[in-house]
C-alpha cells in the first residue's frame, strides 16, 4: 500500500491537544489483519524475507512469497520492513515474529514501528480488560399470557419469537 491510502484523522475533531497522527483501533486492527496473512504465507516468506539485506530484495521477498497479499507491504513498506528486522529485540520463533512484524508495520511508518508495537499492546489490552455482554433477555408481555424474562429472544412459554425491527435485525443477528 502507499501512504496516500493511510487514513488519518481531521486535527479539528477531538478539540484540544495534538491530535493523533492515526486511529489506534486503525492500527491494531491491521495488524491483527496482517498477522493473520503473515502467518498463511510464512512458510514461503520467511525463507525470502530472511535473506534480504536491501528495499529491493525486501520488495521480491514479499512478491515471490506473500502474493497476492504482497502489496499491502511493499513497495510501500520495504524500507521499514528492512529497519525493523534490524532491530535487536526482534524475537526468533515464527508467531513471535509475525506478531512483531505486524504489529510493526501496522503504523505505516506514520509513527515509528516501536511506537507502533505499543499502540497495538496498548488496545490488545484495552479489549481483554473490557466485559462484554454474552447474552441478553427482554421482559416480555406475550398474547399467551406470559408476563417476564424472555428466553433466547422467545417467549418461554409459547415459543413466540421476539420480532426486531430489520434495522436492529441485521444488527444483532
Ligand atoms: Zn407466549
Amino acid at each position: 500500500m502507499t501512504m496516500n491510502n493511510v487514513e488519518t484523522s481531521i486535527g479539528s475533531e477531538r478539540g484540544r491537544g495534538r491530535p493523533p497522527k492515526i486511529r489506534s483501533s486503525e492500527v491494531y486492527g491491521r495488524a491483527e489483519h496482517w498477522r493473520g496473512v503473515l502467518a498463511q504465507v510464512w512458510d514461503r516468506l520467511w525463507p525470502l524475507l530472511s535473506n534480504a539485506r536491501s528495499e529491493g530484495e525486501v520488495t521480491n521477498a514479499f512478491q515471490d512469497g506473500a502474493s497476492p497479499y504482497d502489496s499491502y507491504f511493499v513497495p510501500g513498506l520495504a524500507a521499514l520492513t528492512l529497519q525493523v528486522l534490524r532491530e535487536s529485540t526482534l524475537p526468533k520463533r515464527a508467531q513471535p515474529l509475525q506478531r512483531f512484524l505486524a504489529d510493526s508495520l501496522a503504523g505505516v511508518g506514520v509513527v515509528t514501528p516501536r511506537r507502533s508495537r505499543d499502540i497495538c499492546a496498548q488496545e490488545r489490552a484495552k479489549r481483554a480488560s473490557v466485559n462484554r455482554i454474552l447474552r441478553y433477555e427482554f421482559y416480555v408481555e406475550c398474547s399467551c399470557g406470559y408476563c417476564g424474562r424472555s428466553k433466547n429472544h422467545a417467549c418461554p412459554k409459547c415459543g413466540a419469537e421476539i420480532l426486531f425491527p430489520v434495522s436492529i435485525g441485521s444488527f444483532m443477528s
